[in-house]
């Protein structure tokens, strides 16, 4: 079909029938050159494969079926003039009248005597069976005589569509460059594929767009998965490996110290804390430094255990930072945190962004006079030029607010050659399996329970009947001086039917329902600062009730806050849900959170339901995972999940076998200096993952 010599690196330009249209939709869905074409993977497939009778067309029923074309006509329809498409096919067994719709181009392809097979579905149309805008191809063209099928009569690959980019189209455009495929280099040593019994890139490549057979394609669709597995395996086995050879600062375990601060709390210690506790002092004796995700609820008392171990960090004359991602959230650690260790002696200082006053310059030759043991503060801890003498310590809040840059940026705060250990801490409960596979470079710990004696959030599911009710409701506790968040699931109105947005509701609440309550309204698009003054208003009473997107998510106290009401809840993840409920209960009032659903479909109500049975987050993610598979459960963009196209990331067979012949691999060859195609792989790969 062309001219010049194809090749993987060949723009897409290049190609025939790709003009200034197609390149920018190519371009948008991240195609460039033929490469990227076939790497392209489809969706999901047809099975056009078995062709049947026409006397055996049932209704109802989507069939392929094949012969040849008695007429074929464009008219138009007599009520609305739509253009119809009106075709009657023939086999030795009968005929079947086919109607297609708005595609008038169509009897230019397609001729009288046209021998096509047609795969779609048959319905009933006047006391007739006959078939609605099937898929369609000429195999034997009366003039150009026979060809092989690419749309129907097989397995045929779906792919995403976006607008204007068919699957027809590029099943046009892949299908001749599929020779190309041999082009392709296999990365994966020969000994693995050999091991595991996997089909080479190449077949994969080739079987993955248009498969031979079932088995075929299982087998293609095996080996993109495990190699997806593979690479992420590798990616974080290899980082571990790197980290490892950092240098760390033995932190020495002190028992009469953290034995006194203990029994100084308030509060006993749960089992949970005591083991989280224990695995870091662990860690931060040792030389090598410590990578640890802390995951837990909030409220499971992460902070706390934080505090264990930066009180003995400070006693062995080291220093701590802390960064979390907002000013909010920072003020409100500094003030529990001193709270807790200032009676221990712990010198500490909150450093946030904005204009160096006088105070700020002093904090920062405080903190590189090695004055100061702990300090608290947002990104400013990485962006001023600070410097800690003796930082043995770095705890990161919320880490997936936080990029990899940054991360690293914070390690590097060390004057000398050590690195500090590391803590990371998140309130989004990430299923074992699923850290597993994603976090594998770091060793993780897990609160899975609450102090004992708190108060559940009374969580319903409101139907659309009982809104008013639900609006009495509010209006009653916000009387007592109470707040209410309202989460709507879009910021603007769109074409989801019936779906709430932010600002719409903000209308609506505060000139009909409400005229005369203060509500304010708060979303991802406004600035940081504006968004954090919001907050603080709200917090202080200066508004009854908060419309906002997802983005009160993030740890923010606010104790007199004592509903959580959730427009659109089906649209949500549940471990979401549980986030946004945990936005309450926070003080010493009752406290509520109201689901609501115009989607009143079963499914949506049992899964709903989970969330008032549970109050337990990770219960809840284990929950979304099954459901709804992990890209679902949290957007993926957010937190940094790597876009596979094959793999699932609950696949845990698959996860270990992946990661056992990485750790085999680079036992052998920790550098892949003898796997060169697949370190090549790997760079390409976590530019992916990495592109937050
Ligand atoms: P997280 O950081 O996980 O959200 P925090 O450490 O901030 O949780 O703890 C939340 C609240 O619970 C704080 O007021 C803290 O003092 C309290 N708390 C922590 N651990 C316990 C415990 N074992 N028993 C009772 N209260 C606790
Ligand atoms: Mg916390």
């Amino acid at each position: 079909m062309n001219n010049i010599k194809l090749s993987l690196s060949t723009p897409t330009g290049k190609l025939s029938g790709v003009g200034e249209k197609y390149l920018k939709l190519l371009k948008s869905v991240g195609i460039k050159n033929i490469h990227d074409l076939l790497f392209y993977f489809p969706r999901r497939y047809d099975d056009f494969s078995k062709i049947i009778p026409i006397a055996g067309v049932k209704e109802e029923e989507t069939i392929t079926i094949k012969g040849q074309v008695w007429q074929i006509k464009n008219q138009r329809s007599k009520i609305k003039r739509k253009f119809l498409t009106l075709a009657t096919l023939a086999d030795k067994t009968g005929t079947i009248e086919t109607i297609w719709y708005n595609q008038q181009f169509l009897t230019k392809n397609i001729k009288n005597k046209d021998e096509v097979i047609l795969s779609g579905k048959a319905i009933r149309s006047k006391n007739k069976i006959i078939l609605q805008n099937p898929t369609y191809e000429v195999i034997r063209n009366k003039e150009k005589g026979l060809k092989e099928t690419t749309h129907v009569g097989r397995i045929v690959p779906v792919y995403a569509e976006t607008e204007g980019l068919t699957s027809r189209w590029l099943r046009f455009k892949i299908k001749p460059l599929l020779h190309l495929t041999d082009k392709i280099k296999d990365y994966l040593p020969t000994e693995i594929i050999k091991s595991k019994d996997l089909v080479v890139l190449s077949e994969a490549i080739e079987q993955v767009h248009f498969p031979s057979d079932k088995e075929s394609l299982k087998k293609a669709r095996h080996r993109l998965a495990f190699d997806e597995l593979f690479l992420i395996q590798l990616s974080n086995l290899k980082q571990k490996l790197a980290w490892q050879k950092g240098i760390g600062i033995p932190v020495k375990f002190d028992q009469q110290l953290i034995k006194s601060y203990v029994s100084s709390l308030p509060f006993k210690l749960t089992n949970a804390q005591r083991k989280a506790a224990w695995e870091i002092f662990t860690d931060i004796e040792k030389r090598i430094p410590m990578n640890r995700l802390l995951e837990g609820d909030v409220g499971s008392g992460k902070t706390v255990v934080a505090t264990l171990a930066i009180l003995q960090t400070a006693k062995c004359g080291y220093q701590t930072a802390y960064m979390a991602p907002t000013e909010i959230l920072t003020q409100q650690h500094y003030k529990t945190i001193s709270h807790l260790l200032k009676p221990f002696g712990v010198k500490i200082a909150l450093l946030l962004g904005g204009a160096k006053t006088q105070e700020k310059i002093k904090i920062i030759k405080d903190i590189k006079e090695g004055k100061i043991n702990l300090v608290i503060g947002t990104h400013a801890l990485i962006q001023e030029h600070i410097r800690f003498p003796r930082l043995a310590f770095a705890i990161i809040d919320e880490q997936h607010r936080f990029g990899v840059e940054q991360r690293s940026a914070l390690r590097k705060k060390m004057e000398a050659d050590f690195y500090p250990h590391l803590l990371t801490m998140t309130a989004t409960p990430i299923p074992r399996t699923l850290a597993l596979a994603l976090y594998g470079d770091l060793d993780l710990s897990i609160i899975s329970e609450m102090p004992p004696g708190r108060q559940k959030v009374v969580t319903k599911v409101i139907r659309p009947l009982e809104r008013k009710k639900a609006y009495s409701f509010i209006k009653n506790e916000v009387e007592k001086e109470h707040r209410v968040f309202v989460v709507c699931p879009l910021i603007e109105e769109s074409d989801y039917l019936g779906v709430k947005s932010v600002k719409k509701e903000y209308e609506n609440l505060s000139k009909k329902i409400f005229p005369d309550l203060k509500i304010a309204m708060l979303h991802g698009k406004m600035k940081g600062q504006e968004k954090d003054q919001i907050m603080e208003d709200f917090k202080q009473g200066k508004h009854n009730i908060l419309v906002s997107t997802s983005v009160v998510e993030v740890g923010i106290d606010v104790p007199d806050a004592t509903v959580m009401m959730i427009e659109g809840a089906e649209r949500f993840g549940l471990a979401q849900l549980h986030q946004f409920r945990g936005r309450v209960g926070r003080g010493r009032h009752k406290s509520y959170c109201f689901l609501f659903t115009e989607s009143p479909s079963r499914n949506t109500y049992k899964r709903l339901y989970a969330l008032v049975r549970s109050q337990n987050g990770f219960e809840l993610a284990e929950k979304d995972l099954a459901i709804r598979g992990p890209g679902e459960i949290y957007g993926f963009r957010q937190h940094g999940l790597p876009d596979l196209k094959m793999a699932s990331l609950t696949d845990l067979g698959l996860i270990k076998e992946a990661q056992a012949e990485v750790e085999s691999l680079l036992q052998s060859d920790p550098e892949l200096k003898n796997h060169q195609a697949l370190a090549y792989e790997l760079t390409k790969f976590k530019i992916i993952r990495h592109l937050e």
